[in-house]
Order: structure tokens, then C-alpha cells, then sequence
């Protein structure tokens, strides 16, 4: 480190007790700012936030749903929240780039630890992460939730739209995830069952980097990858942005939206995917729409190398957090 001023302020009320211990992410008493630990030692949280059960003063509240139940090929994403944790210390060193600021300083963020689901009991899954979801959204703090399959997106959405009404989608993916369904567990049709359910306003939302077909077209406006490619980053914020419009949008961010060569760690890759900076840059352009919930899934660690995918997940969900602080 060659700039302490923003990380090792040892003046603050930042660290607490003998500033030699680490494990900050449950020694630390305030919740604001960043603090100094090396990035291979310590406890983990995600970013090194610390971890609170109470949300009093939290702004977000990172939540893990180790659960992947629902997958159609391959396992492995209930590993997912722990890697994106582990994943995540590098970035927690520094502040953001490229906006230079230290979104900690502005939004309070905790790390609210992992939903504790029953994976022999798959009838509890749907119901458990939609009371814990909506535990957390009572309190008016804002979800980041790391999957996990895609199918926790569905009760993430049911508590969010009870919240703030029928909600804009905004959805990254290289599937749609609106097929019809073959039983109640299944990562690719929960959209279609918010969509019946009324959960989504369909004329408001947008799936990006999509690269499978559906003979079901069920509304959704649709910029699949290779338009991605063509058209640019920037006009595809602007088709996104013309969509979503400024209503409730809540954000589900497939890992798999990336090409398998920067995400190969995720159950059911695809080629021809979205690059890591063309994920990040169309993130850091959403500071405009008003988004009230964020979830990235489908990271599954065992299939991934050195920590190619979890680092690419954990700098997605960290800039979603730079822009969250950017419009406060
Ligand atoms: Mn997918
Ligand atoms: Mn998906």
C-alpha cells in the first residue's frame, strides 16, 4: 500500500481494539468508512464489510443464498456467496475506479451474512429466502444478494414488488429464463412465473446479452449479445435507460451473461458472451435508473479458475455498490 489515507486511519473510530488484530469484518464497532487488513488474512465478509444482524443504520445489506437446487446441468453455485466473499478482498484494499470515490465513506453497507437454507427439504427454499428477504427490505435497507442459482431471483423479486409495486427488470443473462417450467425448483422459468404473477411490468424491462432461443416471447424488451457487440456499450445504456425509464428496477445479474472465457465458472455456459468490461461498463452506467435491489447469481466455484469468475462477480456487485453511492 503506498496510500494509507483512505484505508488504514487508525484516528477513526474504524478499527477497534489493538490495531495489530484483523478480523475486522466482526471486531469492527462502526459501519461507515474502510479500514486496513491485508487481503490475504483475516475473516471474510463481502468487501471486508462488518457483519451486522441489525440494520438500524445500514443503506445495503449484502446477503449470501447459498442455495443451487434448481440447476439444470451443472452444480456447484451454492459455493458461490463464500468465493465472492473470498474473491472480494482485493477490491475492499482500494477505493473505485474509475470513480475515485470510497462508496463506504457515503453508503453504509454490512454484510448480513448467508440465508440458512434446507436443501433436503426443497419445499422450504422459495418460502425461506422470500421471509428472509422480506426481513431485510422491512427495515428500508436496500438487498445485494449473492447466489446461489438464478431461481432465488424469484422470491428476491416477490418480496421486492410487494415493497415498491410491479418492478422495471433489468436482467443480464445469456438466457431469458422465461421458458415454461418442468416443476417448482427450476433456474429457467422463474421470470416467466413473475411475469404471470405480475411481479415485473414487462414494458419496462430489458434482458441484455442474451444468447439462446425461446419460442415464448413474453413481452420483454431484449438486446441479446451479438447486438451488444455491434451496437456498443453506450447505446445499449440508452436503450436500456429509454425502457426502464425512472421507475422501481430491480437488477439480477447472471454471471453467465459474461463469455465462458471470463466466466467459466457457472453452471450452464454459453459462448459468445459479454466481456468482463463491457459487464462492468454498462453497470457503472446505470447511476440514472432507480434500482431497489441487485442480485448476482449462477457462480459456481468448482468449475471456476483461479478465481477468474469470483473476482469478475465480486467487482460487478462492487461497482453496482460505487453507483448506489454515486446517486446518494
Ligand atoms: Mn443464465
Ligand atoms: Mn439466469
Amino acid at each position: 500500500m503506498t496510500d494509507n489515507s483512505n484505508t488504514n486511519d487508525k484516528s477513526g473510530s474504524s478499527a477497534t481494539g489493538d490495531a495489530l488484530l484483523g478480523d475486522q469484518a466482526w471486531r469492527r464497532t462502526d459501519i461507515a468508512g474502510r479500514y486496513f487488513e491485508p487481503t490475504y488474512s483475516g475473516a471474510l465478509s463481502f468487501l471486508r464489510r462488518p457483519y451486522r444482524e441489525d440494520l438500524s443504520e445500514a443503506d445495503i445489506a449484502v446477503v449470501g443464498v447459498p442455495f443451487d437446487g434448481a440447476v439444470t446441468y451443472r452444480p456447484g453455485c451454492r459455493l458461490g456467496p463464500r468465493a465472492i466473499r473470498a474473491a472480494s478482498v482485493q477490491l475492499a484494499e482500494l477505493k473505485a475506479f474509475p470513480s475515485g470515490r470510497d462508496p463506504f465513506e457515503i453508503l453504509s453497507v454490512v454484510d448480513h451474512g448467508d440465508i440458512v437454507l434446507n436443501p433436503h427439504d426443497p419445499a422450504t427454499i422459495e418460502e425461506d429466502i422470500y421471509r428472509a428477504a422480506k426481513s431485510v427490505i422491512d427495515t428500508g435497507t436496500k438487498m445485494l444478494s449473492l447466489g446461489g442459482d438464478h431461481f432465488i431471483a424469484y422470491p428476491l423479486l416477490k418480496a421486492h414488488a410487494e415493497a415498491y409495486g410491479p418492478l422495471a427488470l433489468l436482467q443480464f443473462d445469456a438466457h431469458c429464463d422465461t421458458w415454461p417450467a418442468f416443476g417448482p425448483l427450476d433456474h429457467g422459468t422463474m421470470f416467466l412465473r413473475a411475469v404471470e404473477e405480475g411481479l415485473i411490468d414487462t414494458k419496462r424491462s430489458v434482458q441484455v446479452g442474451l444468447r439462446t432461443h425461446n419460442d415464448l416471447d413474453v413481452g420483454i424488451r431484449n438486446i441479446t449479445a451479438p447486438e451488444v457487440h455491434k451496437l456498443g456499450v453506450e447505446a445499449v445504456l440508452s436503450q436500456i435507460q429509454d425502457v426502464v425509464g425512472d421507475g422501481p428496477t430491480y437488477v439480477s445479474f447472471d454471471i453467465d451473461v459474461l463469455d465462458p472465457a471470463f466466466a467459466p465458472g457457472t453452471g450452464t455456459p454459453v459462448s459468445g458472451g459479454l466481456a468482463s468490461w463491457q459487464a462492468l461498463e454498462l453497470i457503472r452506467g446505470c447511476g440514472k435508473l432507480q434500482m431497489v435491489g441487485f442480485d448476482l447469481v449462477e457462480v459456481s466455484p468448482p468449475f471456476d479458475h483461479a478465481e477468474i469468475t469470483s473476482l469478475a462477480a465480486a467487482t460487478i456487485a462492487h461497482d453496482w455498490l460505487d453507483v448506489m453511492a454515486g446517486q446518494k
